[in-house]
């Protein structure tokens, strides 16, 4: 059965919300320095052996496409590995000109030494 409304949506214009979830999401959640580290490149900067494909990729992808996008970045993991890691991807968001906001993920809580 044909639909009754025969509207073109083809011409219609298209409002498209780009957001991508920055977050470090470890098999091991009790990480070393160096596993940190080494997790820090795979899930932020997207490292694989044919290349970059994290957050500076994207940044770049939409400078060249004049695109702006919703980075949701994760912060609780700053609690466990100090305040540097997110201060950097924060800082090459907004120099990038794209909007950061919060993404929690609370299973980092459970993380911290008790007291
Ligand atoms: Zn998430």
């Amino acid at each position: 059965m044909l639909a009754q409304n025969n509207t073109d949506h083809s011409k219609s214009p298209l409002n498209v919300i780009i957001s991508v979830d920055v977050e470090l999401w470890p098999n091991n959640w009790d990480l070393g320095h160096t596993e940190f580290n080494r997790c820090f490149n795979k899930f932020i900067h997207g490292k694989t052996i044919s290349g970059n494909y994290g957050l500076g990729f994207q940044l770049e992808q939409l400078k060249e496409h004049n695109l702006k996008c919703v980075f949701f970045v994760e912060s609780l993991f700053s609690g466990h590995y100090g305040i540097g890691p997110l201060q950097e991807i924060v800082a090459q968001i907004q120099e990038a000109g794209q909007e950061v906001q919060l993404h929690l993920h609370t299973e980092w809580l459970g993380q911290r030494a008790l007291p």
